[in-house]
């Protein structure tokens, strides 16, 4: 078959250093009288600054924590509902967009957040403006219809377009502050969702292209950043590589790494991007075939072997947790069945049952 594919991107993105200070021109222009905002306690007294200077902003929910509860869902929620919001600004890494997005897509509805989150209402037809605003250079939160939020031990990733920012305003000057470790962990979240994009079975050529450049500034700029956080050439290199990641993902989604991240999040409590890295390197070469390898040339590596020796070199550079015994004890069959059942697993190009996915962990061991 010919060329064929269908590719839309709507989030109106503004990128640049300093690109915040220009949040009254964007509320303008996306008609917004009156916001909240979700962010975590790194951003929460910069949040309360910028309500003081700019009156649309009605209230600042500053407590989200990393893999965000249900709790921080209402809570905004609440505020969006109280002030009569019509927009919700996330600002902050993964967690805080997730936590806006939730709550501006259910804002509007009769319905308390633990319905919609276990699907037992719809969320409803209106929801409020969402304006994401990264401040970690990782997950692309900022172009994706997904939110992913836990309510206790369990961590639900939910799609829906109910989700999907209006805006993004991605100003790499609010990255400078992520300290080394969380660098590598998100920087190498983005490189799986570049890779993971490109190999998932729904690939197509656009995402295709972003998800090459992704790699590529990764490859170049991540241990620069993680070096020496001010670099602000290497910070903005590795904001536009996200951004990019989460385009070559958000049409494809993801593929085996990921499946595999939800249990290692849930069970050993692996940031979101080091759960990624633990076994992106393995997936590379699981995955290695044709098209893969021309990545690798097209990012100037000799092939996918190379690929899967930077990342593992860029792990160990930061100290990731690695390997089955870096992890405590392990229940291997269940991690192995865990992983093999998640839905993302069926994207992955190469097809992974438990027996593989334990023959791939035990490697690891
Ligand atoms: P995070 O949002 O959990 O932030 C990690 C830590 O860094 C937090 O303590 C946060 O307060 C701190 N932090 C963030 N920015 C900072 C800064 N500029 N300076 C200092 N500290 C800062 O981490 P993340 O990796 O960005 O997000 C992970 C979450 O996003 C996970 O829940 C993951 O599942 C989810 N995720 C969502 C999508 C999506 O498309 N919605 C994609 C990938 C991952």
């Amino acid at each position: 078959m010919g060329l064929e594919f269908v590719y839309a991107q709507p989030v109106k993105i503004f990128f640049g250093e300093g690109k915040l200070a220009q949040l009254g021109s964007v509320l303008d222009e996306l008609g917004v009288r009156r916001c909240v905002i979700a962010c975590g306690k790194h951003f929460a007294s910069e949040a309360e600054a910028m309500r003081e200077k700019e009156p649309r902003i009605a209230a600042v929910f500053g407590a989200v924590e990393q893999n965000p509860q249900l709790a921080g869902v209402i809570e905004t929620t609440r505020l969006a509902r109280e002030t009569g919001a019509d927009a919700v600004i996330g600002i902050g890494g993964g967690s805080s967009i997730d936590t806006a997005k939730f709550a501006a897509a259910i804002a509007l509805g009769d319905g308390e957040a633990i319905d919609y989150y276990h699907g037992e209402k719809p969320f409803p037809a209106d929801r409020l403006t969402i304006i994401a605003v990264p401040t970690t250079a990782g997950t692309g939160s900022e172009v994706t219809q997904v939110s992913v939020v836990s309510h206790g031990t369990e961590k639900r990733t939910i799609n829906n377009p109910a989700f999907m920012p209006k805006a993004a305003i991605v100003d790499p000057v609010l990255s400078s502050t992520v300290p080394p470790r969380t660098t590598m962990n998100t920087g190498l979240d983005a490189m799986a969702h570049a890779l993971e994009g490109y190999w998932s079975r729904n690939h197509q050529p656009i995402s295709d292209l972003m998800a090459i450049e992704a790699v590529r500034l990764i490859l170049e700029n991540l241990e620069a950043a993680y070096r020496d956080g001010s670099n602000m050439e290497a910070r903005a290199n590795m904001a536009y590589a996200s951004l990019l990641g989460g385009l070559s993902f958000a049409l494809p989604k993801t593929a085996g790494c990921h499946a595999c991240s939800y249990p290692l999040s849930e069970d050993y409590h692996l940031p979101h991007g080091e759960a990624c890295a633990f076994t992106l390197d393995s997936f590379v070469r699981i995955n290695a075939d044709e098209r893969l390898e021309r990545l690798c040339h097209r990012v100037g590596l000799s092939g996918t072997e190379e690929l899967a020796e930077r990342i593992a070199a860029l792990k160990q550079l930061a100290g990731l947790r690695s390997r089955l015994s870096d992890l405590g004890e392990v229940d291997l069959d269940k991690l192995a069945h865990d992983c093999a059942v998640h839905g993302l697993m069926q994207n992955n190009p190469v097809k992974m049952d438990e027996a593989a996915l334990r023959s791939m962990f035990e490697k690891l061991a």
